[in-house]
């Protein structure tokens, strides 16, 4: 689905961020980004979404130079640990917002933002106000408004982060099962082993601006391929 080739990226012309990045991203699989902070998920995640292009190297969406193209003719869906729910707005018309920019007629709004709610269990919610649900509800809205224009690749950076664990390990369960559900294809960046081997298809674990190695969660745990794969995957305190 997307290919990144030889995707450099430095920040003011000072030291490489992301070094030498060939990464390909497969239709409908659930990738983590995995590594240490400052180890350049983020900046690779944000080229991707457009939103920083790369100093050198080329990103393909389905064979096509996406490397220029702005973030919202990419048509991805985001969830972003600070990328904040308009609190003067109804969850409904939160998540109708990408419908609305799209220009999207209001009756079939109406039908997305409902089976989009539903998807997130939070069916009869949205006359609500973000401000007035929990963590956990105000993340599954984020979800819906990510998911609500049907995009084929979401993209999400620490979405549970703000959660505490119990509910953290809660919402892993239902992202994987609504990825499983949906088909489409997730990217998610992480520094948490334990939620990365918990819900990917397959890992890029990144360190240094690197991808040290980029393997299904077996094989990172039977297999890994330098020391420092063998001890970041292996270290789940
Ligand atoms: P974290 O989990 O802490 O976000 P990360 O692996 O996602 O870590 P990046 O956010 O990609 O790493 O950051 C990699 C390096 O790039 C860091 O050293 C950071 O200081 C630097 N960096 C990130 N964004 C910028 C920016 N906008 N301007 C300058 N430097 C930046």
């Amino acid at each position: 689905l997307v290919r990144f080739s030889g995707v450099q990226k430095t920040y003011d012309g000072e030291q490489l961020v992301v070094r030498s990045l060939d990464l390909d991203i497969q239709r409908g699989e659930f990738l983590s980004l995995l590594g240490p902070s400052g180890s350049g998920k983020t900046t690779t995640l944000m080229m991707l979404a457009g939103f920083e292009s790369p100093t050198a190297g080329d990103i393909l969406l389905d064979g096509k130079q996406i490397t220029g193209t702005p973030p919202h003719k990419r048509n991805f869906g985001m969830v972003f640990q600070n990328y904040a729910l308009f609190p003067h707005l109804t969850v409904g018309q939160n998540v109708a917002y990408p419908l609305t920019v799209r220009k999207v007629p209001k009756a079939e709004q109406a039908e997305r933002v409902k089976k989009a709610l539903d998807m997130v269990r939070l069916t009869g919610m949205a006359d609500r106000l973000p401000t007035r649900l929990s963590g956990g509800q105000q993340q599954r809205v984020a979800l819906a408004r990510a998911l609500v224009f049907n995009p084929q690749l979401v993209l999400m950076d620490e979405p549970l982060g703000a959660l505490d664990k119990q509910l953290r390990e809660h919402m892993q369960i239902e992202l994987k099962e609504l990825h499983r559900q949906l088909g489409v294809t997730f990217v998610y960046v992480t520094h948490d082993q334990g939620e990365a081997l918990t819900m990917s298809d397959r890992v890029a674990v990144f360190n240094e601006g690197v991808i040290q190695q980029l393997a299904d969660v077996e094989t990172l745990y039977e297999a890994p391929s330098n020391r420092f794969v063998a001890g970041f995957v292996g270290d789940n305190t």
